[in-house]
């Protein structure tokens, strides 16, 4: 008996095919006995306005098959699948796909961001099943007005509580782990402070280019695209305080506290190239990994007066008593030759050093490792040829590696109505209003956007 029903609406997209489908047979592949009973009776129904009914059921055994999902779990989606050729923004074409859901509804928007809030219009009309939960990726808006319209719009057809804003870094083993490793380490609990943390990096680079996403990128860039949405979310399990339990309102009442003090860094110079507190670029043709890539504005479909950058770093401040005085930078970018993608964490300096003494001391250093998910810890030991020499000491271990897939987290989360990996409301538009002086300072000119050769880390001032 089919028990919940799945529109993905945009289902003859990228991130359907590459991440949502995987993400899927990943709960079939890897998850528990609750995950199973999660897709047990589980209907899926792909739907775009291009015809791919032909291809849906190969789309959704390949995807499976990536992750390794089999059996009659497998079996039992691929007979009860549909594709129904659909406008998501016609109120006509939801007829026919009302006529397939069997169950609970989920509505999974793996559409542009611009559609969103015109088909949330059209659903707000509709009689839906009582129990329908929507997922809406992210940009959630593009700046705080439009992410408040959204939030009221998506309000419109179901309760805040049944809103799934996805943001799939959450879902992140980095992101599991901070949370994890933070609250269950006596010495890691009692140092998490600005007395002993000088500085937290949050950084994701990746060597890939535009990879022909110039529709969206184009108009977001690096900035809308990782700092506002997962860069902050990962900024916020880095720096909230310990719920009372991990009930989904008091973990996101803390993350949503945490975020409210966040703002631009105001505390004197944090980059040595510039006073202010953000730096953007944009690359020129280069290498990486052997693959020439051209200049970024001579990729398809990018306009260069847009000025999008593709390279973004922000210092922020956490306004609490935990963390004033410390900067918190953001970074992300594309085409970069040797990318870090990690939380790196650097402790304050000893007070006092006993003489005799050889050597450097080396700030003690924790980093959670995005790909491949790991926690290294870098100190200052000794007493190795040299009894009093200084020596940088690195340990590191790998992240237990779990077979769902981020996404599989993700659909977890919206299958069984656990809203804890998803973005409120509220935050949402805080995120917005957290960024929104960095974007103000660059339309406004104030902030060079300056080049880089892919292939190198980033402008040659920089570093
Ligand atoms: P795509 O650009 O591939 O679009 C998905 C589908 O939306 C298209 O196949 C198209 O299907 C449909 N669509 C396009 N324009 C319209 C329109 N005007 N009206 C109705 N339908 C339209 O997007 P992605 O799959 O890459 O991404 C979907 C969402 O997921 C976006 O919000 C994105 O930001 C987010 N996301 C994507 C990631 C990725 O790696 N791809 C990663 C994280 C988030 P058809 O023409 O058949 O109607």
């Amino acid at each position: 008996m089919t028990s919940t029903t799945m529109i993905i609406l945009g289902a003859s997209g990228d991130l359907t095919k590459r991440l949502l489908l995987p993400g899927i047979g990943s709960l079939i592949a890897g998850g528990d006995e609750s995950d199973l009973r999660l897709v047990d009776g589980l209907k899926v129904v792909g739907s775009g306005r291009s015809d791919r009914a032909d291809e849906w059921r190969e789309t959704i055994s390949g995807a499976f098959e990536q992750v390794g999902a089999t059996g009659d779990a497998v079996d039992a989606i691929l007979s009860s699948t549909r594709y129904v050729q659909a406008d998501p923004t016609s109120e006509e074409d939801w007829g026919s796909l009302l006529g397939e859901v069997e169950g609970d509804l989920v509505v999974y928007f793996a559409l542009p961001p611009a559609i969103v809030s015109k088909v949330a219009a059209v659903l707000a009309d509709l009689d839906l099943p009582e129990h329908t939960v929507l997922a809406v990726e992210k940009p959630f808006g593009d700046d705080a007005d439009s992410a408040v319209a959204l939030n009221e719009a998506l309000r419109k057809v179901v309760p805040e509580e049944r809103i799934h804003r996805v943001d799939h870094f959450l879902g992140q083993r980095a992101a599991l782990a901070m949370l994890a490793t933070r609250f269950n380490n006596r010495l890691l609990e009692s140092s998490w402070n600005a007395d002993q943390i000088e500085r937290v990096e949050i950084v994701y680079d990746e060597k890939l280019g535009l990879e022909g996403r110039a529709g969206y990128y184009d108009t977001a860039g690096a900035l809308r695209d990782m700092l506002q949405s997962h860069l902050l979310q990962v900024l916020a399990v880095t720096t909230c305080e310990a719920p009372s339990d991990l009930d989904p309102e008091h973990l996101r009442n803390s993350l949503a506290a945490v975020l409210s003090v966040t703002h631009v860094w105001t505390g004197g110079k944090v980059f040595p190239n510039t006073d202010a507190p953000s730096r953007r670029g944009r690359y020129t043709a280069g290498e990486v990994d052997g693959k020439r890539l051209p200049d970024y504005v001579a990729e398809e479909g990018v306009d260069p007066a847009n000025e999008t950058e593709t390279l973004a770093e922000i210092a922020l401040e956490v306004d609490n008593a935990r963390w004033g005085g410390v900067p918190f930078v953001l970074r992300s970018g594309k085409a970069i030759g040797d990318p870090a993608n990690e939380i790196r964490v650097t402790y304050r300096p000893v007070r006092f050093r006993p003489e005799g003494q050889t050597g450097d001391g080396h700030a003690e250093v924790l980093r959670f490792g995005f790909k491949p998910p790991r926690i290294e810890f870098q100190f200052t030991s000794g007493g190795g040829e040299m009894p009093f020499q200084l020596e940088p000491v690195e340990v590191s271990g790998r992240l237990p590696k779990s077979a769902v897939t981020e996404y599989g987290e993700v659909i977890r989360g919206v299958l069984g109505d656990d809203p804890t990996l998803s973005i409120r409301g509220d935050v949402a538009v805080q995120c917005w209003n957290i960024v929104q002086p960095v974007l103000d300072a660059w339309k406004a000119g104030e902030v060079p956007l300056e080049d880089y050769a892919a292939g190198s880390s980033g402008p040659a001032s920089w570093s």
